[in-house]
């Protein structure tokens, strides 16, 4: 098992493909990585990374990006990998129409489709594009079609914009027959740019208490669950969070191939070579969970 030095076990990786995207959303936090690789992460060297990964019980990947469906490999990317119990992605929905049953028949489970507004233009505010929201909105049904389930529905909560679209957010999901899960996340402010749309998070964690009829909790990050007339909501609660800390589970792997211990910092990162060995991957994976520190601690 990888543990760090703090008791925590990796489980996870969550791995950015690329950072391209094709929308601009106000608030991304680009997942934590501040430059642009000279070259992409290769197939090859995710599908070792992950494979030295799973001989120390890592059984889940998540990928991200940018934007994901980005790659034109992608779907040759998951057909590669080995047997795990769960490979997910997050993505902005605007290419899953069309790449959505592949990407199923690659062997992907499950998809997030971040829909940061249904207000359609709030959507284009938030993420610059006037075209984009009808494709995410097919998106979201052929994930469904493809068994990409449960679709989580990810939204970023931006205070002025779409925090009082979360009623309307629950409604739209409870078509969907509990496919769709909403995760409401609360913003972070990676670039020191996006603070004046901060939430009332413990206001947003107070509604949603009030409404429940039922609240649980997951270990991952230890994030609350809601049951609200019918549907799931999740609440991503990470700053100044320490219990969140104390819970992550995941090693991160940037666009340009470096593991990556948070997201939340940058000078503890660890090249992985395009040619190293599978033990010297096991020696760098080893490498990067020593240097896994919670940013939050209690
Ligand atoms: N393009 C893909 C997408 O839209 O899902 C993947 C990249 S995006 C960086 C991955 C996830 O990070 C999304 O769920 C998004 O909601 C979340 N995210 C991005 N910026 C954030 C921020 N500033 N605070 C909290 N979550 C953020």
């Amino acid at each position: 098992m990888l543990t760090d030095r703090y008791g925590r076990v990796i489980k996870s990786l969550r791995i950015s493909i690329t950072k391209r995207c094709n929308l601009n959303c106000i608030y991304c936090h680009q997942e934590g990585e501040t430059c642009k690789p000279e070259k992409e992460i290769s197939k090859d060297t995710i599908v070792r990374i992950v494979s030295s990964a799973t001989g120390f019980g890592v059984n889940k990947v998540k990928f991200s990006g940018g934007e994901p469906l980005m790659r034109s490999d992608f779907e040759e990317i998951i057909a590669a990998l080995p047997a795990l119990k769960d490979i997910s992605a997050t993505t902005n929905g605007i290419l899953l129409a069309q790449r959505a049953a592949s990407l199923a028949d690659s062997g992907l489970d499950r998809v997030n489709v971040s829909v940061p507004s249904l207000n359609k233009e709030h959507y284009k505010t938030i993420t610059g594009s006037s075209h984009a929201y009808p494709m995410v909105l097919g998106g979201i049904d052929a994930a469904i079609d493809a068994g990409l389930t449960p679709v989580k529905l990810n939204m970023v909560l931006l205070k002025g914009i779409n925090d009082s679209g979360i009623d309307e957010a629950i409604k739209f999901i409870a078509r969907y027959d509990g496919n769709v899960i909403l995760q409401l996340i609360e913003l972070m402010n990676f670039k020191n740019n996006v603070s004046r749309f901060m939430v009332d998070i413990d206001g947003v964690e107070k509604m949603l208490g009030s409404r429940a009829t039922q609240v649980s909790e997951r270990s991952m990050h230890r994030r609350k669950k809601y049951f609200i007339d019918g549907v799931e909501v999740e609440l991503v609660r990470p700053i100044d969070n320490s219990k969140f800390c104390a819970n992550c589970n995941r090693l991160r792997v940037t666009a340009g191939g470096k593991l990556k211990p948070c997201l939340m910092r940058n000078d503890n990162l660890v090249d992985i070579n395009e040619n190293a060995t599978p033990d010297e991957i096991r020696g760098l994976l080893e490498k990067a969970v020593m240097n896994r520190e919670p940013y939050y601690k209690g």
